[in-house]
């Protein structure tokens, strides 16, 4: 059996794991997010002391990350908020340092690649991952294959209509205020109800609106990628009533017009939660891990990456 490691490198806390597939899970911790260097020291350490050959590394990142194989940065979490973590060779550094192949992605990207491998994704074309939480991403898996383009998705900051009658709330975003992301991650759900949203029973107003925000951008994506399925983890969505909400506004707002069973009949297995639970993230970077060991010219890095990198 050939393993992989998995790291979901986290803001508060790296997520690590050796496993084949998520049956054949050898080994897994958690280390706490400190400084980069005191942090990935603890984590090569782990994967020295587990004594298993890899067959290569997976990490899926929080970021904003450089996920181009063809740049110098390839593998830097680059203009992150969180002190110390800014232009962070993440990749790189343990790659060097334990000498396997290592491929990098988002840590959204890498959920819905294990869903899509392992969980509520399986057996599909195309299905969008989105983690609702301290913010919001958005990974989609269209014909075995994460969706890139420029960079990566970035589904939380869309743009959603907004009635102030309704909802005065500006909006936490520092770009953009009330995109998807200011309205409706765990830190606006705080500012805009001055309560930690954790607090907020499952019949305050906060969370109808929290649901129509939600199927407003389901909406958009289900327009734009035609998803076959859509899987909704993050903490906010750790909250169940939600998804019920949710279901009954994306059919209101699409009025009838996506004429497929799915949406009309079936909505309740269309959108989901995620099948991995808090291991999408991990299991995604095993995934991650292993497809592009399958395909090396996608992503995953050389073994020496001065020598091959493009300049
Ligand atoms: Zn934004």
């Amino acid at each position: 059996m050939n393993f992989y490691g998995g790291i979901e490198a986290g803001g508060t806390k790296f997520n690590c794991t050796i496993a084949a597939d998520p049956a054949h899970i050898l080994a897994e911790t958690r280390i706490p997010t400190t400084t980069p260097q005191e942090t990935l020291e603890r984590v090569v350490a782990w994967f020295r002391e587990a004594s298993v050959p890899l067959r290569a590394i997976g990490i899926g990142s929080f970021g904003p990350v450089d996920p181009n194989p063809a740049s110098p940065t390839y593998g830097y979490i680059t203009t992150t908020p969180k002190p110390g973590w800014q232009n962070t060779d993440l990749a790189g550094t343990i790659q060097r340092a334990l000498g396997v192949p290592t491929a990098f992605d988002t840590d959204v990207n890498a959920a819905a690649l294990g869903e899509w491998r392992w969980g509520a994704g399986q057996g599909l074309d195309v299905v969008l991952y989105l983690t609702i939480g301290t913010g919001i991403g958005g990974g989609a898996v269209v014909h075995g294959r994460l969706l890139h383009g420029l960079i990566h998705p970035e589904m939380g900051h869309i743009r959603l209509p907004r009635d102030v009658e309704r909802d005065p709330f500006p909006g936490v975003c520092p770009y953009h205020g009330d995109c998807f992301e200011g309205l409706c991650s765990g830190p606006a759900l705080r500012a805009r109800w001055g309560q930690d949203p954790a607090t907020l029973p499952p019949d305050h107003p906060a969370w109808a609106l929290q649901a129509h925000y939600i199927a407003l951008a389901l909406v958009n994506y289900i327009c734009v990628l035609s998803p076959q399925r859509i899987i909704l983890g993050g903490g906010v969505m750790s909250n169940s009533f939600l998804f019920p909400l949710i279901r009954r506004e994306v059919q209101a707002l699409l009025n009838g017009y996506i004429v497929h069973p799915d949406i009309l009949e079936h909505i309740d297995r269309y959108i989901v939660p995620p099948a991995l639970g808090a291991r999408a993230g991990v299991l995604g970077a095993v995934a991650l891990a292993q497809q592009r060991l399958a395909s090396p010219s996608d992503h995953v890095m050389p073994r020496s990456a001065s020598a091959t990198a493009p300049m």
